[in-house]
């Protein structure tokens, strides 16, 4: 299984990073999570083609984690592969599907798959995990018949509930979108701070933790705080990072 950021970045991205976007690729079937500000650009820069994209699970209806699918999907028209297959939790594939289909090309083919608590891809099971947003937002847990393999948690909100259900997993996303010193608006809007990830990461015992969703401003502290640190196994979820489990 092969893990890529395809974007980095949050709602106000850094430069280069691209919206918030993770491919995940199971022995050839590719799993695209949310497809965020220009993740076709993405795609290419992580080797993938259009045409290697037909589903996408979608968090939940913020704008910044599906703002890509309309070039992604003239993309595929243009490279011959007009199909799209949307999957997300029933509540929010429930509302996205009264709004995504306004910005897609005539000539593309799409369903929308809802889903309830998880499903099977080529033998890996994949879970949702609720969030605590401002909306309804699930992340995913990806698991085999051994070990639980790679956790994406979406917008969210650290709480022991979550911490939990993910508890010992390989590699873990989480997300890191606004500096400490933001920690009122990080409560308000239901995001987490650069020190709460970091406290995450303690508690979940990841192998390694890419933080993700970032901002300029996060990315900033987020890479002071790791140059003072050692061996603290997380990683800075830039576009192009690839992982191998
Ligand atoms: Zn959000």
């Amino acid at each position: 299984m092969l893990v890529s950021i395809v974007g980095g970045g949050g709602s106000y991205p850094p430069p280069h990073f691209g919206g918030p976007s993770v491919a995940i690729d199971f022995d050839g079937s590719i799993l695209l999570v949310d497809c965020g500000e220009d993740c076709l650009t993405g795609l290419s820069v992580t080797g993938y083609d259009p045409c290697d994209v037909e589903e996408i699970f979608i968090t939940h209806i913020h704008i910044d984690h599906w703002a890509g699918i309309p070039q992604l999907a003239v993309g595929k028209i243009a490279e011959g592969c007009p199909r799209l297959k949307f999957i997300g939790a029933t509540p929010v594939v429930t509302s996205l599907s009264e709004i995504i289909p306004r910005f897609l090309p005539r000539s593309l083919s799409y369903e929308f798959v809802r889903f309830d608590d998880y499903y099977d891809v080529n033998g890996y099971s994949v879970k949702l995990v609720e969030m605590d947003h401002t909306v309804e937002t699930y992340g995913l847990l990806v698991s085999d018949r051994e070990s639980k393999l790679v956790a994406i948690m979406s917008d969210t909100r650290p709480s022991n509930k979550i911490l939990n259900v993910i508890k010992d997993t390989i590699l873990m996303l989480f997300e890191a979108t606004l500096p400490s010193a933001l920690a009122e608006i990080a409560a308000s809007s239901k995001h987490t701070t650069v020190t709460e990830l970091l406290n995450v990461a303690r508690q979940v015992g990841a192998n390694y933790t890419i933080a993700y969703h970032l901002s300029k401003l996060s990315l900033e502290e987020l890479r002071q705080a790791l140059r003072a640190m050692q061996q603290t196994r997380i990683l800075i979820g830039a576009r192009g990072l690839q992982i191998s489990l």
